[in-house]
């Protein structure tokens, strides 16, 4: 009997009416003989509702007391869909992480998972319920409740699909699968039939909200396979997997748009005396992610700049590490610049086609999009652009992809 993790995130399970139907997928899978985990997320925009909750009766709400409220969403959407399946004649059990044993570290609003213990949930599928577990949520060693980040639900569904050995792990959502750009935003993008976890990663980490990244972390380690579709039709949706041939057959896969960044410049750093090293463990210690950074020395390789890219809600408090450090480390000035953006080019086909980056510039150029900053890596092309300018510049780079046109390495396209 085969194991099946399904994931329901919150536009698929926002009324009665849509837990119901996605209660009946469960239901399916079960009277077909598998056994079924489910992992759901909270209600339509009740993060959204609690965060803003909170945010009216504290400016800095404690990130304990964040992740103590903003858990109680999913309590909700797993209760009700245990309801809908007793209601079906189904057995059926929801569990919270604590319940479950799924430990974290003990970063509140970040954390990262640490163990799952598979007892309770072995007994229970065992016993032939289907199993439904709050996503997005942990428990740390000593009992606090922890949360694993924004769309994080993605990432508890393919843990326990990589600790249970699941045959497949099934991302139900609102689009039907993964697309080469946000389809809100670029209308005519196109479904992509199947991409490799290296590039659904990067996407994912470049601003592609429809998967959280760690989700394809742990999919790519434990060799999960994910596919994510739509919760409203049975249309096949994307498999993401290991790279097959062919796939290189395209420089570029997807388009992203990350918004809400913020840069903070720093300017004449002593070169090639370890600052950036400080600089950086400093940084972790505060537990601010940095989306990039860009180094560039002058003065003849004696002095450098560097460039951090933060999501703008953590550019005060990077600053003002940056800034504490400064006359420490002798480093000249500590700039911040607001309401930028990101459009980046991903594709494994980067690796074995040239020219891609001129091809961005160009569209960007063409569209008379001015680029503030430049990163790169093996299949990533991004640029920093103002936050004005992020939706047309996404779409300017789709079309000079021809990222509409048939996929050349689709099944349908190949004989
Ligand atoms: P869920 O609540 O099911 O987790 P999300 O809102 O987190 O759903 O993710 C689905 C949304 O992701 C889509 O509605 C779409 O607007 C957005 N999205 C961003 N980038 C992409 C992409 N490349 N392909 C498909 N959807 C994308
Ligand atoms: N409910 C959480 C969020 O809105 C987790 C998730 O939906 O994946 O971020
Ligand atoms: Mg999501």
């Amino acid at each position: 009997m085969s194991l099946i993790v399904m994931k329901f995130g919150g536009t698929s399970v926002a009324t009665a009416e849509k837990i119901h139907r996605a209660a009946r997928r469960a239901v399916q899978e079960r009277l077909h003989g598998h056994q079924v985990v489910m992992v759901v997320s909270a209600m339509g925009k009740t993060t959204d509702e609690l965060l803003a909750l909170a945010r009216a009766v504290s400016p800095s709400p404690p990130k304990r007391e964040l992740d103590m409220l903003l858990t109680t969403g999913e309590q909700v959407s797993i209760a009700l869909m245990a309801m809908a399946i007793h209601a079906s004649g189904q057995e059926a059990i929801s569990l919270t992480a604590g319940q479950l044993g799924l430990r974290t570290d003990s970063v509140h609003t970040r954390a990262r998972i640490q163990s799952i213990d598979r007892q309770r949930l072995e007994q229970e599928l065992a016993s032939g319920k289907v199993v439904i577990v709050a996503g997005f949520q942990g428990i740390d060693q000593a009992g606090e409740i922890t949360t694993l980040g924004r769309g994080a639900s993605d990432t508890t569904a393919a843990a326990l699909a990589a600790v249970l050995g699941a045959g497949a792990c099934e991302i139900y959502t609102d689009v039907d699968g993964v697309y080469t750009a946000d389809p809100r935003i670029v209308p005519d993008a196109r479904k992509i039939d199947t991409i490799s976890y290296d590039e659904m990663l990067e996407l994912a980490s470049a601003g592609a909200g429809v998967m959280h990244g760690r989700a394809i972390e742990f999919g790519m380690r434990f060799g999960v396979p994910i596919h994510v579709r739509s919760s409203l039709t049975d249309s096949p949706g994307t498999r993401i997997m290991t790279e097959t041939q062919g796939m290189e057959a395209v420089s570029v896969r997807g388009v992203t748009l990350k918004e809400d960044l913020a840069s903070i410049v720093v300017t004449d750093i002593q070169a090639g005396v370890g600052v950036p090293a400080q600089l950086f463990s400093e940084i972790g210690k505060k537990n601010i992610v940095v989306d990039d950074i860009v180094q560039a020395n002058h003065s003849g390789g004696s002095k450098a700049s560097l460039a951090l890219l933060v999501p703008s809600e953590d550019a005060d408090h990077a600053r003002d590490v940056v800034e504490h450090l400064a006359g420490d480390l002798g480093i000249g000035s500590v700039e911040v610049f607001r309401n930028l953006s990101k459009v980046s080019a991903i594709g494994v086909g980067m690796r074995s086609h040239s020219g891609v980056a001129g091809t961005m510039f160009d569209a960007l150029r063409h569209a008379d999009i001015p680029i503030w900053g430049i990163s790169t890596s093996e299949i990533v092309i991004s640029c920093v652009l103002a936050e004005d300018d992020g939706p047309k510049g996404m779409r300017a780079v789709h079309d000079a992809f021809d990222l509409s046109s048939p996929d050349p390495t689709s099944a349908d396209n190949t004989d």
